[in-house]
Order: structure tokens, then sequence, then C-alpha cells
């Protein structure tokens, strides 16, 4: 699932391709994938708008457009959202293509049918996608290591579906919190509430060392997973992996091999030496 670095890299590129263009036409061949409004309300208000900018909220991407308009997409599990000239041909499984001024189309491709898309003024928008429920963003400058004490502060549930959860942080999702907890040496199923001091500041940093390392390798695509970014290109990070999808093969950590479990219905990746269900008491 395109995750905070996977979405990030796509709002680079929209940044890149797209910024100053002018929407044309609207082609939608889904008309399940609009959220809001009407399909025919999101097809009329999309044309004829200029790109002004794209930015990122958790997993959204919001697409700021001319008079104050902002088209926000959500890749969910399996969308691509690609950059290529309108005389391509169209990929199967394509929702929706925007035509843009230069001859290109931003196309949204999805194979399970989870992505949507929305379009609203700027001051709907947060309400239309629930964007004020979403937790801080991990990679911003105020995001401290006391803001993420706050956010665990009386959390009895286990530690990792809390990292996934988007209320608690913003686009964290099943691999990187499996990264993370890996690197910070903490069990994935271990409750918040029994984390001590320190192991919660070391994963307040693996969280941000695997973001930001996500970023620079412009995301994760591996065997199964089928994020591109805007150019169709894959991601980089699945070469950096520690344990995601690597059950079965050394740990990387020590001569243990990496396991999987589920954990809050998702499959799980972890060493079971390097990360213990009972931490072992700090000695003095
Ligand atoms: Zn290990």
């Amino acid at each position: 699932m395109p995750e905070l670095p996977e979405v990030e890299t796509i709002r680079r590129d929209l940044e890149d391709a797209v910024v100053g263009r002018r929407i044309t036409g609207v082609f939608l061949y889904e008309p399940r994938v609009v959220r809001h409004p009407e399909p025919e309300a999101f097809v009329r208000g999309l044309k004829g708008k200029r790109i002004l900018g794209a930015e990122r909220r958790g997993k959204h991407l919001l697409i700021r457009l001319s008079d104050g308009w902002v088209w926000a997409i959500h890749l969910m599990l399996e969308g691509q959202l690609l950059y290529q000239e309108a005389d391509e041909a169209i990929a199967s499984r394509t929702k929706l293509a925007v035509q843009l001024d230069n001859g290109f189309q931003l196309r949204l491709r999805d194979v399970v049918d989870l992505a949507r898309v929305a379009l609203a003024p700027s001051a709907d928008i947060s309400a239309v996608l629930g964007l004020s429920k979403l937790g801080p963003e991990p990679l911003d400058p105020g995001f401290t290591v006391e803001r993420f004490l706050e956010r665990l502060k009386g959390r009895k549930g286990m530690i990792k579906p809390l990292l996934m959860n988007q209320e608690v942080l913003a686009g964290v999702g099943n691999l990187y919190a499996d990264e993370a907890l890996f690197r910070a040496r903490i069990h994935p199923a271990r409750k918040a509430n029994t984390l001590g001091d320190a192991e919660k500041r070391r994963l307040y940093s693996e969280i941000q060392a695997v973001l930001r390392e996500g970023v620079a390798a412009r995301g994760t695509s591996g065997k199964r997973g089928l994020y591109r970014d805007l150019w169709g290109q894959k991601g980089r990070y699945q070469e950096q992996l520690k344990v995601f999808r690597r059950e079965g093969e050394p740990c990387r950590g020590c001569p243990g091999e990496v396991a999987l479990i589920r954990i809050g219905g998702r499959a799980t990746h972890y060493c079971p030496s390097c990360q213990l269900e009972v931490p072992v008491p700090a000695t003095r």
C-alpha cells in the first residue's frame, strides 16, 4: 500500500510535472471512483481549472487548483497515478484520465477498485475527507519526541496497530511500521503502556529514519507491490528492507530468522530474537 514515502514521492513528481498546466478534459471510466461530489459535478468542476501545486496530508494527495478548489486522491491499496502522453494506450483498470493542455494525461489506475478521488473548495476539503481527525505528520519539524510521547500517553493497545492508526500518526502503514519496530528492537505486539521511555524515544527516531530513507529511495515497490511513481517507475526502498516480507530469511541483526505473524489482522514481520515480547530489564 502506498504509505507516506510513496505518496510524498508522487507529490514531488506532480510538482515537477504538472504545476501550471490547465485541465482541458476529464474522462471518467469508473464513476464509483468519485467519492465527492456526484460524478457529473466532479467532471464539470475539474474541467478548465489550472493546477497550482500539490500537497500531502497523511496518505492523501491534495492537488491545489485555480479558483480555490482542491482535487484529492487516495490511492488506498494498489492505486497508481501515472503521467502519460494522451496517445499512449490506456492500461486496463484505468478509472480516470485527466487531460492536460500539454498533450499529457494524469491517469488513475487501480486493480482492486479502492482508490478514490474527491473535489471540493479548499475550505471544505478537510470536512469531506475527515482530515481534522488525522494525527500529526511524522516528518513535520513540529513533530518533536515530546509530541510523540504525548500521542502514546494512556494508550493500552498494541504498539503496531497504534502506529498504523491514522488518528495517532498520519502516513505510517504496515511496511514502515514493521521496519521502524524492528530497528527500535520493539516487539510489534507490545502494549504501548509497557514501553519504557528509552524504547519510545528509539521508536520515534526510527519512524522518522525509515520514512526519510523511504522518501530518498522514492518508495517501495516489492515483488507483489504495484506502487509506481508518476513516471511509472519503481521505487528502490525494497532493497533496504530489514524485515518486511523477508519471513524465513536471515535476520540482518542476529543469527536468527525473520518471522511472520498476524497482528490486528495484518501480516507482521519481525525477528523473535531482536524484538523480545518481554523486554530484558535494562541494567544499571
Ligand atoms: Zn534478529
